[in-house]
């Protein structure tokens, strides 16, 4: 009696480093394709049509869409990264400018707590001539940080205001213009009442902590 019948099998396409997004680290994968076979004596003998192909993490053996490959999360992580700095300095600008004078220690301040968030060195001449542009060109920068604050967390959201309100605070008083400007950021940023002194509540206690 001859014994026959289909039968699946997983090969390796391809190996190499992904991000598993399981694992949220770069780890090895092998790509596998499943074809089904005619099996004779249930031994596989010829390949026929292919059924799909997925991606298998070779730490935590998740399996993943082929689309996996091409994601990016570490070059996203830096684009994103870079829109967060910039969304920081465009803020600290806004409040350098709220109160109409740009101070020598406002500017230092912006200098200062710019390095502490984004890790990289801000020259006092680069953002007075940011400040400059920014003064020039009169653009509104509330709708862009609203538009903005969907992709930030409540972290981020807090370390804005906060790096504002040091920014405000620089000069020793934070007066009206700079305390309506806090008020509309909060706002732009969709964060509560409460939530939004609680954070100014925070920093005020503990104004370099950050
Ligand atoms: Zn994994």
């Amino acid at each position: 009696m001859i014994i026959f019948g289909w039968r699946d099998r997983a090969s390796t396409k391809e190996r190499g480093n992904f991000y598993c997004p399981q694992c949220e680290a770069q780890n090895p994968f092998k790509r596998q394709e499943i074809r089904s076979w005619f099996t004779l004596y249930f031994i596989p003998v010829i390949p026929l049509h292919t059924k799909g192909e997925y991606v298998e993490c070779n730490r935590c053996r998740g399996t993943f869409h082929v689309k996996v490959l091409s994601l990016n999360p570490e070059k996203q992580n830096e684009e994103f990264a870079a829109e967060y700095q910039h969304a920081m300095v465009a803020v600290m600008t806004a409040m350098l400018l709220a109160d109409g004078n740009v101070d020598d220690s406002e500017i230092d301040r912006a200098c200062e707590i710019y390095e502490r968030v984004s890790g990289n060195q801000a020259s006092r001449q680069d953002m007075l001539d940011y400040v400059n542009r920014t003064q020039q060109s009169g653009e509104d920068i509330l709708p862009k940080v609203q538009q903005f604050a969907t992709t930030l967390n409540e972290h981020g959201k807090e370390m804005i205001v906060k790096a504002a309100y040091m920014i405000a605070a620089a000069d020793g008083t934070i007066d009206p213009s700079e305390q309506r400007f806090l008020g509309q950021l909060g706002g732009a940023l969709g964060l509560s009442k409460a939530h939004f002194r609680g954070i100014l509540s925070e920093v005020a206690a503990t104004p370099l902590a950050g």
